[in-house]
């Protein structure tokens, strides 16, 4: 029999359109456990990486093609709804211009701790009390390329499933294992970590290139106003500093990162 056509939500005060807008903020994303991922390509990721669409979004342009099919499948078949909104209202949920045509709520997923293994030759990353949801999605972005095996965000940082971060992330927030530790969680978990621990700071003698391959590396960056806390950059075995010309400032945290995670793939032989 074929598919009857979809019933198309037309105004902002329906239930199901006003439970997404809420996702807009903390409060909404912490009470639902889900986030907004946009875009076709993401949404298909995120299925294919096993993760739970609740509900997917189309627009009433949104078309169809094999990947959109296997987008709504990947969403049914996790007891999933999909949802189609004209094209006025989608732009009003995503809150911009252009919206996409595709986007899902997605469950939320935290590791823990225990994830953390000191295998040779993987890494780590840990965040200290990121406040930029952009820096934060970029160094997702960044630690998805470069194969980090998972981040840890350490104390006070802002939501990653926030839906600047996510955007930030451009889809590699399904691809990276997060675990959040407040920092005397931090500081017993790490007693426990048989890698070693590399840090940086502004003051540090060492440099990034100095470091050698081998061991697994636990790589800890600095919050963008403070750097890192000492109690928490008193746990690393060396701390380093990206090279900069005399009097600058410092590093954008995104932009050091990446640095820093390039450095750590590229290591020296010892
Ligand atoms: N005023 C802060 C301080 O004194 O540490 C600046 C923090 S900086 C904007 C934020 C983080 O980016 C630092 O904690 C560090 O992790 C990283 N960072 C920035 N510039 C760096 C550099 N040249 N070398 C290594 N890390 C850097």
């Amino acid at each position: 029999m074929p598919e009857s056509p979809p019933i198309v939500i037309r105004s902002a005060a329906n239930d199901e359109i006003k439970a997404l807008r809420s996702l807009d903020s903390k409060k909404g994303r912490v009470e639902q456990n889900a986030f907004l991922s946009e875009g076709l390509r993401h949404v298909v990721e995120a299925v294919r990486r096993g993760w739970r669409v609740r509900r997917l979004v189309l627009s009433e342009s949104a078309g169809t093609s094999p990947l959109l099919r296997e987008a709504v499948e990947g969403c049914r078949s996790g007891g999933g709804r999909v949802l189609t909104v004209t094209d006025e209202l989608m732009t009003r949920i995503a809150r911009r211009d252009n919206a996409q045509s595709v986007l899902a709520v997605i469950e939320q997923r935290w590791a823990g701790p225990d994830l953390v293994r000191a295998e040779p030759g993987i890494t780590w990353l840990a965040l200290e009390g990121v406040r930029d949801p952009g820096n934060l999605g970029s160094i997702l972005r960044s630690a998805d390329a470069f194969g980090v095996a998972g981040v840890l965000l350490v104390g006070n940082t802002v939501d990653p499933y926030s839906t600047e971060a996510v955007r930030a992330s451009m889809g590699s927030i399904v691809n990276v294992p997060l675990i959040r530790l407040d920092e005397a969680g931090f500081l017993e978990w790490h007693r426990g970590w048989r890698g070693r621990t590399v840090g940086t700071h502004l003051r540090a003698e060492g440099r990034p290139e100095t470091l050698v391959r081998g061991p697994a590396t636990l790589l800890l960056m600095g919050n963008e106003q403070s750097g890192l806390p000492e109690a928490i950059a008193a746990t690393c075995d060396a701390l380093v500093r990206i090279p900069m010309r005399k009097g600058a400032d410092s590093l954008n945290l995104a932009a050091a990162t990446a640095i820093m995670l390039y450095a750590v793939a590229a290591q020296a032989d010892a």
